[in-house]
């Protein structure tokens, strides 16, 4: 059994292809990236349009298998940006129509976590879910996989990539700041950590400012990192504490961060915890994560009907149930 899975909430069009045992076949994709300026939803959906045959031909041609080998079409439902969401809705329908397989549409947060956990071999950890707009703490329980803290303004990744913009870094950012703050020192940015939640839009807007005053660019870039982090670090091991985990799982398109993988290990060395990173092919958006997710929920008995197939925007992790 073989499922076929496809992003498009953001900036990527993912199609991957993986066995009902948890083998990937293929992971094959294409990301919007600009040098100036940062992504419009109604360009990048055009890019989406654009590339969505040649990858998906291209994934088919990777993994070895024609469309007729293919048991079930996933897709990310959302949460993402409409004008997106629609490209991988519309195509996964298309496909399922056409070839007659069974359809599902699931929530791109929650594939994030589960291709950690099949990747890493980690059962239920303390999530640390850090992607462009998304920086959660999540841990299973019950049938949820419940928020224990999050962002209350913008996401991790998109604050570096808000700062990289007025850097000139391009987008995204991310992999670039961590090149630039080598060598950087640490100037006191606003650590703004509020009860189990954080907020990175004072630092972002510090951060340009000392940027415009003439501060040398690794400094600004060092001195994000630091602080961004160390407040994730801090209530990341409030949030251990708290649920009694023994694991820590970091996954999203920033877990590619070396110096956050290293505090976050170290935290965990203190504490007796075990740490995990996810990949990093598999860290930013993919489609090998949404076919995952599509097998555990369809193993569990759900399947959707491709005329009613929607787009959820707005669903949290933890507005899903957790079947599987
Ligand atoms: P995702 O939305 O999960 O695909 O993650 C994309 C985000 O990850 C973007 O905001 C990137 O800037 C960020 N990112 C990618 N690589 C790195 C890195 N090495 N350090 C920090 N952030 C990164
Ligand atoms: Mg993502």
């Amino acid at each position: 059994m073989i499922c076929l899975g496809i992003e498009s909430t953001a900036h990527t069009f993912g199609v991957g292809i993986v066995r009902w045992n948890g083998t990937i076949l293929a992971n094959l994709k294409e990301s919007v990236t600009s040098i100036k300026g940062g992504m419009i939803p109604a360009e990048v959906a055009k890019h989406h349009r654009e590339v969505a045959n040649k990858i998906l031909h291209k994934a088919l041609e990777a993994a070895k298998v024609s469309l007729n080998n293919i048991n079930l079409i996933s897709y990310s439902a959302g949460p993402g940006l409409p004008p997106c969401l629609r490209v991988g809705r519309d195509e996964a329908v298309r496909l399922s129509k056409q070839e007659n397989i069974p359809l599902i549409g699931i929530n791109h947060c929650v594939a994030h976590l589960t291709i950690g956990d099949l990747l890493c071999k980690t059962q239920h950890p303390l999530y640390v879910y850090v992607s462009g707009v998304n920086t959660q703490i999540i841990a299973l329980a019950g049938k949820r996989l419940r928020v224990f803290g999050e962002t209350l303004d913008i996401g991790l990744g998109n604050a570096l990539d808000k700062f990289g913009r007025a850097a000139n870094l391009g987008f995204p950012a991310g992999a670039e700041l961590e090149k630039k703050s080598e060598g950087g020192t640490y100037i006191e940015l606003p650590y703004a950590v509020k009860g189990m939640d954080v907020s990175f839009s004072g630092i972002v807007t510090k951060a340009q400012r000392l940027l415009k005053e003439g501060t040398p660019l690794s400094d600004v870039c060092f001195s994000m990192q630091e602080t961004c982090f160390a407040m994730l670090t801090e209530i990341a091991e409030r949030a251990l504490s708290h649920t009694e985990k023994k694991t820590l799982l970091l996954v999203g398109g920033v877990a590619a961060n070396k110096r956050l993988c290293n505090m976050l290990q170290i935290m965990c060395k203190e504490r007796g915890a075990t740490f995990a990173a996810v990949p990093l092919e598999f860290s930013g958006d993919q489609g090998a994560m949404i076919a995952w997710q599509g097998i555990l929920e369809n193993k569990s008995g759900r399947v959707d009907n491709p005329e009613l197939a929607d787009i959820r925007p707005y669903e949290r992790t933890d507005d899903v149930d957790v079947t599987w």
